[in-house]
């Protein structure tokens, strides 16, 4: 099994290896969120990310640049990637924060994009994944835990059963 799922407990990953197994868990997950997006562009994306800081965090700081990056390879907690780089600037510290979104996201179920999203978007306010960052992430996605579990699994998927000829 992939190591996007690494840490999650046993019994939550038994019936993960049964649809490995039987060579289904990509047909499970597509069923489970048949719902795609219509999020394809980096213009879409800047406004798509915009939309959700108004609506829960309008006091964080403006982002500078928000972008897909097909460079960007997932790995176990770098789903995506937030810089804040601060430069200083006369006596003013300007931070510029940047959220770049791996490209595969352009071709994920719609929940998975809203969940990375909401995860770049609550380390404007919290760096680590700790206790804070996650309750900050469940306020503007209920599902959140689920999802990310259930985004790693559609990545194992994705490396198990690539998508080809049929
Ligand atoms: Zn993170």
């Amino acid at each position: 099994m992939p190591n996007y799922l690494a840490g999650y407990p046993p019994q939550w990953l038994a019936p993960v290896q049964a649809l490995i197994d039987s060579g289904r868990l990509g047909e499970s997950l597509r069923r489970r969120y048949p719902e795609d997006h219509a999020v394809r562009s980096d213009r879409a994306l800047v406004d798509y990310v915009a939309a959700l800081k108004r609506q829960y965090l309008r006091s964080a700081p403006p982002l500078a640049k928000v972008a897909y990056d097909a460079r960007l390879h997932i790995v176990r907690n770098a789903l995506g990637t937030h810089t804040a780089a601060s430069r200083v600037q006369g006596t003013q510290l300007k931070a510029k924060r940047e959220i770049r979104i791996a490209s595969l996201f352009k071709q994920a179920p719609a929940p998975f994009l809203r969940m990375i999203v909401v995860h770049e978007l609550a380390h404007l306010k919290v760096l680590a994944h700790d206790k804070a960052f996650y309750a900050l992430c469940t306020h503007m996605e209920p599902a959140y835990h689920q999802l990310e579990f259930d985004l790693r699994l559609w990545l194992t998927a994705l490396e198990l059963e690539p998508p080809g000829p049929r």
